[in-house]
């Protein structure tokens, strides 16, 4: 068994359990991967301590929408200005010349990036596969930083020649991809509490593939017991083409394809209506929301307000580099909070609400009610942020993290393993992994 931690003399504990308790001057004993005890004055015999005064804890940050690959993209200047399809035209092209490497490298800079940010799980959406790249390029990365991994076998197979919106050279034949979802799954999806890698099934978004790739990929998903995910209604364009091409809304089309449910989560919704709304609680249909890219990329203002108050499970989604750029998720747990008051007022959301939906709401998104809180019993994904510097002097409450900061994690704890330790990465070589980022990317340049 791994040796014991104690995290000791905590300003403050954002727990995040059921009660929304909340400790001061207490201590969270870690053993085997999980919190053993959590409460003032805790003793164990030689456990590693870390020294936690002057800090507020939190569970660790989930980002439930992410497409790690684009970190080798990011402000690329034909993209910058574009709107949603014109940027992704801009982009195809470079992403064509990816191969294993440029998604291993990229996927590792982007969990880092993260992991950085106090993220402790991370899914990822992977819907290209050109030159022999494979999802567990990515799998291997995230052992590497020592993240917990929940990975989609994305896919796309409507390509230019038959009207869809990427060139053929990206795009698969449907039975190859279902095919792979099921090779992908045998070989990598742990479904036990504590797993560190959980794969998903996520056909790219209803503009990419056909209905039947979408009704063939729920039936697989549920045969397989693994989660569904999407990108659904992001922008007024994606609701005019289905509308066009469907003859319906997206939210209807998802759920005549068995795309609704607590094993289906979709990423943005910026356009979901009331009824669909409705429908999403009803089923249990979870959202990731990326309010950066959806700012990014001039998308709108998801009505998260109106889907927390029906009860629709609500995570944050950092998106993809190439339409963010950053992987900041506390920064983007705080552009969650803006963006709700931009629209409605200050009272909209509060801080300690927008770090609740970027802990335990993408936790339950996710389907890991073992993550995302603080408690006796649950997975030791811990965040440790240190409120005794710049961004915290003469706050007078630090443990509202989104309002003055800080926007880095000073400690950052997976499965009890310390993956980020005063702001570094002890186990990665972050020099070398940023120089052949860089370099993969100025020879995409070319
Ligand atoms: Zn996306």
């Amino acid at each position: 068994m791994d040796k014991a931690i104690l995290i000791r003399n905590a300003d403050h504990i954002l727990t995040m359990d059921d009660r929304r308790t909340e400790l001061f001057g207490a201590d969270i004993l870690v053993t085997g991967g999980k919190i053993r005890a959590i409460g003032p004055r805790l003793g164990q015999a030689g456990a590693e301590v870390i020294d936690a005064s002057g800090c507020v804890v939190t569970p660790g940050l989930v980002n439930t929408h992410h497409h790690l690959y684009q970190t080798l993209t990011r402000a690329v200047p034909g993209g910058q200005d574009a709107l949603l399809f014109g940027w992704l035209q801009t982009l195809y092209p470079i992403w064509s010349r990816f191969g294993p490497e440029e998604m291993r490298i990229s996927a590792i800079v982007g969990l880092a990036e993260l992991a950085l940010s106090g993220c402790s799980l991370s899914s990822d959406h992977l819907y290209l596969y050109p030159n022999g790249s494979r999802l567990e390029d990515t799998i291997e990365a995230a052992a590497e930083v020592g993240l917990r991994f929940h990975p989609t076998r994305g896919a796309m197979s409507i390509g230019e020649s038959a009207g869809g919106l990427p060139p053929d050279s990206l795009v698969e034949a449907e039975a190859a991809i279902l095919e792979d979802c099921i090779r992908v799954i045998d070989a990598f999806h742990d479904p036990s509490e504590g797993s560190m890698c959980r794969v998903g099934v996520a056909p790219c978004s209803p503009f990419s593939v056909s209905r039947e790739l979408m009704r063939d990929a729920a039936l697989l998903a549920r045969d397989k017991k693994v989660m569904l995910h999407t990108h659904l209604a992001e922008n007024d364009e994606d609701i005019a083409y289905s509308l066009e091409k469907f003859g319906c809304r997206p939210g209807q089309y998802a759920e005549d394809l068995g795309w609704t449910g607590d094993d289906v989560w979709h990423a943005h919704c910026v356009k979901l209506d009331s009824s669909e709304i409705s429908m999403f609680a009803r089923t249990g249909t979870g959202v990731a929301h990326c309010p950066c890219s959806n700012c990014r990329l001039g998308s709108g203002i998801a009505p998260v307000r109106e889907m927390r108050d029906a009860g629709v499970f609500v995570g944050l989604g950092v998106d993809g580099s190439a339409s963010n750029d950053t992987g900041n998720l506390m920064a983007e747990a705080r552009q969650a909070m803006l963006l709700q008051r931009v629209s409605r007022g200050a009272d909209a959301m509060s801080a300690r609400e927008a770090l609740e939906i970027a802990t335990r709401g993408g936790a339950d998104v996710l389907g890991r009610p073992d993550c995302g809180r603080l408690a006796q019993g649950k997975r030791a994904d811990i965040a440790i942020w240190d409120v005794s510097g710049i961004e915290s002097a003469g706050s007078w409450d630090p443990a509202a993290l989104l309002l003055a900061g800080p926007m880095k994690v000073r400690h950052l704890l997976v499965e009890g393993r310390q993956v980020v330790r005063d702001y570094g990465m002890p186990h990665l070589d972050l020099g070398a992994v940023i120089a052949r980022q860089n370099q993969l990317a100025r020879q995409l340049m070319e």
